[in-house]
């Protein structure tokens, strides 16, 4: 799967996505990610990609030529690497749905790549989005100064659902949320720390009583620490 990011950052992007399993899993060639800076992309002599809103407010948008002109770079090169596989642009921003790790899965499986737009100051000339944009994703109910840590986040949480990316014990799919529960505590060695020990039931080697017990753990845990997500489920949870 490829991600092709239009940022005004490409280097925080990069090297946010540079590292670790994501970092590797790109080193491998399993999944690949590219940057492309918009200011590259501007007509203006001096590079400028903002300018004042219609109407008046404050702050500064990012004007649509620049982010148009980035975005049909992004299909040229694309075409020159011979990638005509299934592609969903999406906008970061917080006027997006809210990113779930059941979307997250659903954007792996669908789509072979993204294109994504990270807004900055007041966000983005809404023509642009209307244009290009199949989605606008937010990361939360919050609002941040720009959308390359939203895009380095929607990048990890999709590339980790991409087969191979993961190995088969760092697997996400007993993880929390992914069965719409949070994930049950979990205890390695020592046995004994700080004076605490493990639940005697997971060293009992008795592995339906093992799932059982991690079953409630995370059904407990939900009721306590998200119980919107328990909502009106609980029965059909219990008798799993
Ligand atoms: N004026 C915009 C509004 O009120 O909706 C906020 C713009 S924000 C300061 C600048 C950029 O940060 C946005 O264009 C978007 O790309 C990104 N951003 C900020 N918060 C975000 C969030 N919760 N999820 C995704 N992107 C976000």
């Amino acid at each position: 799967m490829r991600f092709d990011i239009m940022t005004l950052f490409p280097e925080l992007v990069s090297t946010v996505l540079g590292e670790s399993i994501i970092g590797r899993a790109c080193t491998a060639g399993v999944i690949e990610i590219n940057t492309y800076n918009i200011r590259d992309y501007s007509d203006d002599p001096r590079h400028r990609v903002d300018d004042t809103p219609y109407g008046g407010g404050k702050g500064m948008l990012m004007a649509a030529p620049p982010i148009y002109n980035c975005y049909s770079a992004v299909l040229k090169e694309q075409e020159k690497a011979g990638f005509n596989g299934r592609r969903h642009v999406v906008y970061l921003s917080p006027t997006g749905k809210v990113l779930t790790q059941q979307r997250a899965m659903e954007l792996s499986r669908d789509f072979d790549c993204l294109i994504l737009l990270c807004g900055h100051y007041e966000g983005v000339d809404r023509r642009i989005v209307d244009e290009i944009v199949d989605e606008e994703i937010s990361i939360g109910d919050y609002v941040l100064t720009g959308g390359e840590i939203p895009a380095c986040i929607l990048t990890d949480c999709v590339a980790r659902c991409v087969p191979g990316v993961l190995s088969a014990d760092e697997c996400y799919e007993n993880e929390s949320l992914s069965d719409g529960l949070l994930e049950y505590p979990q205890y390695t060695r020592p046995y004994t720390y700080h004076g605490m020990t493990v639940p005697e039931v997971l060293i009992s080697g008795h592995h339906a009583n093992i799932d059982r017990w991690r079953r409630e753990q995370a059904i407990e845990l939900t009721r306590r620490n998200r119980p919107d997500l328990l909502a009106g489920k609980e029965d059909s949870f219990e008798k799993k």
